[in-house]
C-alpha cells in the first residue's frame, strides 16, 4: 500500500531499504550511555546549583508506580506483577522521602506546570494512596495553575468514581492503554480488556472535565491481522480520542522475559506490520488526525499539533511534550530526572530504593553530565524529531559552531538518503521530506555520537 496525505507519504519499499535498529530518542544521549560515575552526590549538587544566573525553569515531575496485578506478555516496561495492595502502602511511604529529600535540595522556584503519574499501573492504588501521593506533592510543590496533569489508565482497574477522584485530584489528561480491541490478540497477550470498560473511562473523564484524552495502541503483536485491526481502529475512532499512539512492538525475548510467553509462530510477518502500520496511518489521517512525529497522532486543535505548527513541540521521556524548558524532577524507581544539562536514574529495585533512602541518599545510580559536544546533538535529534527541519544557521549561531565543519562524516551520511527521497539537504536547511518522516528516528541516528562509535545497533528494536 503507498499513499501519501497532506504530510506524510508511506513507501513500503523505502521502509523496509532504511529500517534499522535505532533508540526512540526521548532521551540524548540515551540512558544505556548513563555512567555510574555521575552519582547521589552529582545529581544533588546539580539540583541545589539549578537556579545558577537567577534563571529558575519551570518544573515537570514524574512519578513511576511500578505495580500490576496481571502481566501483559508484550511488556518492556519496568513493573512489579503483585495481586498484594501492601506493597504500594510501603512503596508511597518512600516515594514521600524521595520528594522531600529532592525537594530540599531543589535550588529555585518549586513551581510544576507538568505533572505525570506513569508505570506499571498507577490507578494499582487505592483512593486513599491516591490522595496521599498528591498532598505530599502540593506540601513540597507548587502545582500551576492550568497546568499538565496527566496519568496513564488501565481500564480493566478503573471505575467512575476512582474517574472522578483523578479529576478532584487536579488531572486533566489521561493516557488510556488499549493496544488492540481483538480478542483473539488480547488472548495472545494476556490483556483481556473489553471495548465497553474502555469507552466507560473515556466517558467519564471528559463528565470530569479531562481536556485531553490519549488512546495507546501496538501494532506488530501475535495474532494480529490487517482486517483484526482495522476492526480495532475503527472501535478506537469511535470513541473520538484527541490523541492516539501506534507503538511498534518490539519483541525483543531475550532481553524481556514475559515476552518469552508470546509464541514465535503467532508472530505476524514483517509484511504485515507494514500493512498494519500503512493502514493505521491512513485511517488516522483521512480521520482528521495530524500526524506529530514518528508515532503520535492529535486532532488539529489539540495542543500537541498546535505546538508542532508553532514550532514549541518537544520530546522528553513521555514522548511529545509541549513544554521545552523544564527540568524533569522524577520519583520512583527507574524513573529518570533532567536538571540542567544533567541526566540521572534511579535504581531499578525496591530494596535498592528503600535501602537508599533510609540512609538519607538520593536513590540514583547513574547519569550524565553532558558536555558541549552532547547538548549540540540534543538539539539537532530534538529538531529532526519534532519538526522534521533543522535551520543550519540556527544552530550554528546557537552553539557558535560551523556546521559543515563540525558534521563532514554525518552530511556525507545524508546524502544516500537525500537520493533516496527523505531528506532534502542544501546551505540553510536539512529538512526531512514526508517520505522520511516515518523513518526519522534512522535519520536521527547519523547525528548519534555514540552510536556512530558504536555500530553495535542490536540491543534497539526496529524503527517501524
Ligand atoms: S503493559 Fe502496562 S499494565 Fe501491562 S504489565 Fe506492562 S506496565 Fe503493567
Amino acid at each position: 500500500m503507498n499513499f501519501s496525505t497532506a504530510n506524510l507519504v508511506f513507501d513500503p519499499e523505502i521502509i523496509r531499504r532504511f529500517d534499522v535498529n535505532g533508540p526512540r530518542y526521548t532521551s540524548y544521549p540515551t540512558a544505556d550511555r548513563f555512567v555510574e560515575a555521575f552519582n547521589a552526590e552529582a545529581a544533588r549538587l546539580w539540583l541545589s546549583k539549578r537556579n545558577i544566573g537567577g534563571i529558575s525553569r519551570p518544573l515537570s515531575l514524574y512519578f513511576h508506580i511500578p505495580f500490576c496485578s496481571t502481566i501483559c506478555y508484550y511488556c518492556a516496561c519496568n513493573k512489579i506483577i503483585t495481586k498484594d495492595h501492601g506493597r504500594s502502602a510501603k512503596y508511597l511511604k518512600y516515594l514521600a522521602r524521595e520528594v522531600a529529600l529532592q525537594s530540599s535540595y531543589l535550588d529555585g522556584e518549586h513551581e510544576a506546570i507538568q505533572l505525570h503519574w506513569g508505570g506499571g499501573t498507577p490507578t494499582f492504588l487505592s483512593h486513599d494512596e491516591m490522595r496521599q501521593l498528591m498532598a505530599v506533592t502540593r506540601q513540597h510543590f507548587n502545582l500551576v495553575e492550568g497546568g499538565e496533569f496527566s496519568i496513564e489508565v488501565d481500564p480493566r482497574k478503573v471505575d467512575d468514581a476512582t474517574v472522578a477522584l483523578l479529576g478532584e485530584l487536579g488531572f486533566n489528561r489521561m493516557s488510556v492503554g488499549v493496544q488492540d480491541f481483538d480478542e483473539r490478540v488480547q488472548l495472545a497477550i494476556n490483556r483481556i480488556q473489553s471495548e465497553a470498560e474502555t469507552a466507560a473511562v473515556i466517558r467519564a473523564a471528559r463528565q470530569n472535565g479531562f481536556k485531553s484524552i490519549s488512546i495507546d495502541l501496538i501494532y506488530g503483536l501475535p495474532r494480529q491481522s490487517v482486517a483484526g485491526f482495522e476492526q480495532s481502529l475503527e472501535r478506537v475512532l469511535e470513541m473520538d480520542p484527541d490523541r492516539l499512539s501506534i507503538y511498534n512492538y518490539a519483541h525483543l525475548p531475550s532481553l524481556f522475559k514475559p515476552q518469552r510467553r508470546i509464541l514465535e509462530a503467532d508472530m505476524p510477518s514483517a509484511d504485515t506490520r507494514l500493512q498494519i502500520l500503512a493502514l493505521a496511518i491512513k485511517k488516522l489521517t483521512d480521520a482528521g488526525y495530524v500526524f506529530i512525529g514518528m508515532d503520535h497522532f492529535a486532532k488539529p486543535d489539540d495542543e500537541l499539533a498546535v505546538a508542532q505548527s508553532q514550532g514549541r513541540l518537544h520530546r522528553n521521556f513521555q514522548g511529545y511534550s509541549t513544554h521545552a524548558d523544564c527540568d524533569m524532577l522524577s520519583f520512583g524507581i527507574s524513573s529518570i530526572s533532567k536538571v540542567g544539562p544533567t541526566y540521572s536514574q534511579n535504581v531499578k529495585t525496591l530494596d535498592e530504593y528503600y535501602d537508599r533512602l533510609d540512609a538519607q541518599i538520593l536513590p540514583v545510580f547513574r547519569g550524565i553530565e553532558l558536555n558541549a559536544d552532547d547538548i549540540l546533538r540534543r538539539s539537532i535529534i530534538q529538531a529532526l524529531m519534532c519538526h522534521f527541519e533543522l535551520s543550519i544557521e540556527s544552530i550554528e549561531s546557537a552553539h557558535l559552531i560551523n556546521f559543515k565543519t563540525c558534521f563532514a562524516a554525518e552530511l556525507e551520511d545524508l546524502r544516500s538518503l537525500q537520493t533516496a527521497g527523505l531528506v532534502k539537504l542544501d546551505d540553510e536547511w536539512i529538512t526531512v521530506l514526508p517520505p522520511g518522516r516515518m523513518l526519522v528516528r534512522a535519520i536521527s541516528m547519523i547525528f548519534d555520537r555514540y552510536l556512530r562509535a558504536d555500530q553495535q545497533r542490536t540491543r534497539y528494536s526496529k524503527v517501524i
